[in-house]
């Protein structure tokens, strides 16, 4: 049978409205399995990326394997020359040159490798009623009540005052013991069940149960305390002090997952922000001899505000582009002046059981591709960049140009809450921003849900403004 042909209704909406039916088919078969096969990798970085050192530790292993070098400010690098600065270990910046000159600007990608999670508490351990365990101090985010009952991993380091950092990445393993935080059994909840939401397990009750069989003297007092002490120090050198010079964090203790019976969804910890950081790095390495520079900032403390050495509101981005434009005569704000930026964080996906916090017009939903977000923010736009429409303009002729699946999204309901990422400390630098990255469900959550059409249409998105 032959095509019906379409009426004129049906021709003039093609023209002039933009065609977003839900739950259709957005994706060819063989863009399908394109997406099924790049995010196999991606799963892995997830499992081996849970903290922001972790994820430069791989990122980095990844850029050398690439032909990328560490940084060498008096060199004047020419096109094709791959480089990476390694920022104290928790935020990585690379390049790969263009062959346009830098004083026309580069092409950044921003996203961020911290996620919220518990960390250990500076004094950590302690012993209550014959059982052990380690206060905690939750970071970025987080539904307190989403922590409890729930395996968990401790990762981090451990510094030593003779100078030894120790690695710690307890809890991953099959063979590793995990921890976890208590929560009441139903039978007893009756006062707890009255509490807000919010309130259902308060900070100083997320206390992460770490043992129970005591150290067999006597005369020792705290024998659960000493017992697991001893634990540590037999494992990795370390004495209770030592705590104080640590950052040890608590994570889900498990791997991400193919979600749904098509497996068409990954369940993970961390997608915010490593689903960004690794389809902008995948896609950095993919292009080789750019025309115009492409670097890619993976920042750290971006779930606390930004703030800190290693968080984007720092200037290590403009003092390594001071340096990378200082050979050539040029001045780093010149750079940066002209430069553009995709600022690669993720947003809300609409969920069908929690409808009314968001606008179903201006939503992302799940499987529609890559999110533009105009503006964050909270309120009247506050504390936002809000991207310029001749910006905005640019990105979409960039996008359509390849054919890359994408929507646009707010963060919720106007008024609803709200959040911010790194684009407005970009922006600040008078650089062209604007968000783009994967729609999420359950967002810092332990368990966050994204589509693999949307994480390959994400990376299909860098690749099309660096190419
Ligand atoms: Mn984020
Ligand atoms: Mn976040």
């Amino acid at each position: 049978m032959a095509e019906t042909e379409k009426t004129a209704g049906q021709l003039l909406a093609e023209q002039l409205l933009i065609q977003n039916e839900n739950g259709a088919a957005k994706l060819t078969e063989e863009e399908e399995a394109a997406a099924d096969r790049f995010c196999e990798p991606y799963k892995e970085f997830l499992n081996t990326s849970k903290t922001e050192r972790e994820a430069v530790s791989t990122a980095v292993a990844m850029l050398e394997k690439h032909g990328y070098e560490p940084f060498d400010p008096s060199k004047k690098y020419v096109v094709g020359d791959k480089l990476y600065y390694n920022n104290r270990g928790k935020a990585l910046i690379f390049a790969t040159m263009g062959s346009r000159p830098l004083e026309e600007g580069v092409n950044l990608m921003a996203a961020h490798i911290d996620s919220p999670r518990l960390d250990l508490k500076p004094n950590p351990l302690y012993e209550d009623t014959g059982l052990g365990y380690l206060k905690t101090h939750y970071y970025g985010g987080i539904r307190k009540y989403q922590w409890s009952a729930l395996p968990l991993a401790l990762h981090g380091v451990v510094a030593k005052k003779d100078g030894t950092v120790i690695t710690v990445n307890l809890g991953d393993d099959a063979n590793d013991p995990v921890f976890c935080v208590t929560d009441l059994l139903p039978h007893l909840s009756r006062d707890q069940d009255k509490r807000t939401l919010s309130d259902g397990i308060r900070g100083e009750e997320l206390n992460i149960l770490i043992g129970s069989r005591p150290f067999r003297d006597d005369k020792a007092g705290e024998k659960v305390k000493l017992a697991l002490a001893k634990i540590l120090f037999d494992k990795y050198g370390i004495t209770e002090q030592d705590f104080l010079s640590a950052e040890l964090n608590a994570v889900p203790a498990f791997p991400a997952r193919d979600l749904g019976l098509d497996r068409s969804m990954i369940g993970s910890y961390g997608h915010d922000d490593k689903v960004c950081a690794y389809t902008a790095l995948m896609a950095a390495l993919e292009v080789e001899r750019p025309a115009v520079t492409h670097v890619t900032i993976l920042a750290d403390k971006e779930e606390t505000g930004s703030k800190g050495n290693t968080g984007m509101d720092s200037r290590f981005l403009d003092y390594f582009i001071d340096d990378l434009a200082r050979p050539y005569g040029v001045a780093g704000h010149t750079v940066l002046s002209h430069s553009k930026c995709l600022s690669a964080d993720v947003n809300c996906a609409h969920d069908p059981s929690f409808p009314d916090v968001t606008e179903r017009r201006n939503v992302a939903y799940l499987g529609g591709g890559a999110v533009i977000t105009k503006y964050t923010g909270a309120g009247g736009k506050n504390s936002t960049n809000d991207a310029s429409a001749e910006f905005m303009a640019y990105v979409r002729q960039v996008l359509d140009g390849e054919n890359v699946l994408w929507q646009t999204g707010e963060l919720g309901k106007v008024g609803q809450g709200g959040g911010g990422t790194v684009a407005m400390y970009l922006s600040g630098l008078d650089i062209e921003v604007v968000d783009i990255g994967v729609p999420v469900l359950s967002m810092h959550s332990p368990f966050e849900v994204v589509s693999k059409a949307d994480v390959w249409s994400t990376y299909r998105a860098f690749c099309a403004f660096i190419k």
